[in-house]
């Protein structure tokens, strides 16, 4: 039985099972960090791998820099995050979860203290630039979460109980309930597992992607009121103004550029939502969105940001209305030069196969 489990892992190359085996068997003090504003998959690894370590009999303390929206409090686990300044100097080893570059941390890292420790990575952002002492970056892996699903099997830790539920949350988050293009059977192997021991998918997505503040749809109707379209990309700003005029949340909004995607005219989405960072400047959260075949990750690289082909992000420097201007300039580049018109491949398939089509 164990065998045949132990033949379904993927994504788990031999050396690197070997290295992050070795290395959590020496530590005992572990500190876990994932990325700054934290999403579904950032919260659900970060709670996730804490119970992998505990049942290991380590002690972990989960920390994030920016503190996690309460939507996650049905994670087992959730209130004992802490924020940076409950991270001290001294630990036997850090593991950082779906982060792409060390800033991605935020506060919690500090280099002139962290950096003799070792850093164990794991991430399946393409852009990751492979910034620890051990780099398990799995860009085929729709979440860390799924990758955190062979890291427990592969350690003997059963995939249940509080476990699932970390876990599933981030397979369910960051493939928007199994719906992205980058949900194969692989994804949905490992979703079965989690629901086998015990994890719920409609409770989850109950939980997450179905669940909206009034304020919230208020701002995404005052964004949506101001949204363009040029050259098959679509993109709206939310500014700080229409997010306190709708007495939103921070996190209100966050999913926005998904719903522009909807759009059949096309083929690239982006939001560009302004906030005041932690030194009191205006930046601008750039997120974007790719139907398949086209590719947003390498824009988001480039203004020095990172992501998914379908899903990247970056954060400029303000003002809001000259970033989005900029921006939705080049995400209109970038689509000029990816792929002819769907339309195009759409009836250049059926002119082929359909001679007798009128
Ligand atoms: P979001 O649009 O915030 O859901 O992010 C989409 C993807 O882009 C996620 O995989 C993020 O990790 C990545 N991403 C977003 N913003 C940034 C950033 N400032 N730097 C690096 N990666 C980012
Ligand atoms: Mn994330
Ligand atoms: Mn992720």
């Amino acid at each position: 039985m164990i065998q045949s489990h132990k033949r379904r892992v993927r994504h788990l190359p031999a050396d690197i099972e070997q290295a992050i085996g070795s290395a959590i068997a020496q530590a005992q003090s572990i500190l876990c960090v994932s990325h700054v504003a934290p999403d579904g998959d950032a919260i659900g690894s970060l709670l996730g791998m804490g119970w992998i370590l505990r049942s290991l009999g380590k002690n972990p303390i989960l920390a994030l820099a920016d503190a996690p929206s309460t939507d996650f409090d049905y994670i087992p686990g959730f209130a004992g995050i802490v924020g940076a300044s409950s991270v001290g100097d001294d630990y036997d080893l850090i593991i950082c979860l779906d982060a792409s570059s060390p800033d991605r941390m935020g506060a919690v890292y500090r280099p002139a203290a962290h950096d003799r420790i070792p850093l164990l990575v794991i991430d399946h952002h393409i852009t990751n630039t492979q910034f620890g002492a051990i780099n398990w970056v799995a860009p085929d892996c729709a979440a860390v979460c799924q990758m955190l699903v062979y890291l427990a099997e592969a350690l003997n830790v059963p995939l249940s109980g509080n476990l699932a539920v970390a876990l599933l949350t981030g397979l369910i988050t960051d493939t928007l309930g199994f719906r992205t293009s980058n949900t194969d059977a692989h994804v949905l192997q490992a979703a079965i597992r989690l629901t086998e021991g015990g994890a719920r998918i409609q409770e989850i997505v109950a939980r997450t992607l179905q669940s909206r503040t009034y304020a919230g749809l208020r701002l995404w109707g005052a964004s949506l009121n101001g949204a363009m379209l040029e050259n098959r990309v679509i993109w709206a700003k939310i500014s700080l103004v229409q997010r306190a005029q709708a007495g939103a949340r921070n996190e209100d909004g966050d999913g926005l550029a998904g719903l522009l995607l909807s759009a059949k005219e096309a083929d690239i989405s982006a939001t560009f939502t302004e906030r005041i960072n932690r030194a009191g400047e205006v930046v601008v959260e750039c997120s974007f969105r790719a139907k398949p075949d086209f590719d947003v990750s390498q824009v988001a690289l480039a203004y020095g940001g990172g992501g998914h082909p379908p899903a990247a992000g970056c954060t400029l420097n303000g003002p809001l209305d000259k970033v989005a201007a900029d921006v939705a300039a080049a995400l209109q580049d970038a689509r000029q030069t990816q792929a002819q018109p769907i339309g195009q491949k759409f009836s250049s398939t059926l002119t082929a196969g359909n001679s007798t089509h009128g």
